[in-house]
């Protein structure tokens, strides 16, 4: 049992990590093909998280909290939030999404526009 919730954290910082620097790398002026393309991207990516009973949550938010995907900084702030909600519901302390800043730096500075097709 303790194997298993170590799994589902570990799981879950990897994706939380991966999740929020998709957010910090969206475009800040996205097409609407690109919105189209993270709004389906956020809903996929919740249908098929492994983790059966967090994907089910997780839709539960999302229908709630309908992804942003206007702008990198709507985008972001709502996956701050969203994860915050998460927090909550896990009794866990709640990140300030005021202080995301760099935090999601990918490092892959060097290739923005790259993900601008
Ligand atoms: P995590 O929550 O994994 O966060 C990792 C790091 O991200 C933190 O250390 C902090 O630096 C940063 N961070 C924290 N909050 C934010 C924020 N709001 N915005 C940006 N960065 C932040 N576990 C369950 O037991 N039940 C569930 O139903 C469940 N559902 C999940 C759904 C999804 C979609 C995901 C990705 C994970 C889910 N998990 C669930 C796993 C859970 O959210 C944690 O990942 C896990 O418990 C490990 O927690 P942690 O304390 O190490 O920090």
């Amino acid at each position: 049992k303790l194997g298993n919730a170590t799994a589902k954290a570990e799981l879950g910082r990897a994706t939380w990590k991966y999740f929020h620097t998709v957010m910090a790398r969206f475009p800040e002026k996205p097409t609407e093909d690109q919105q189209d393309a993270l709004r389906s991207y956020i809903h996929l990516f919740a249908r098929l998280y492994p983790c059966g009973e967090c994907a089910e949550h997780f839709q539960q938010h999302l229908k709630k909290y309908p992804p942003q995907v206007s702008s990198r900084q709507a985008a972001a702030g709502w996956a701050c939030f969203i994860h915050n909600e998460v927090n909550v519901m896990l009794e866990k302390p709640e990140f300030d999404c005021t202080n995301l800043g760099a935090f999601y730096d990918c490092g892959c500075a060097e290739d923005e526009g790259a993900n601008k097709h």
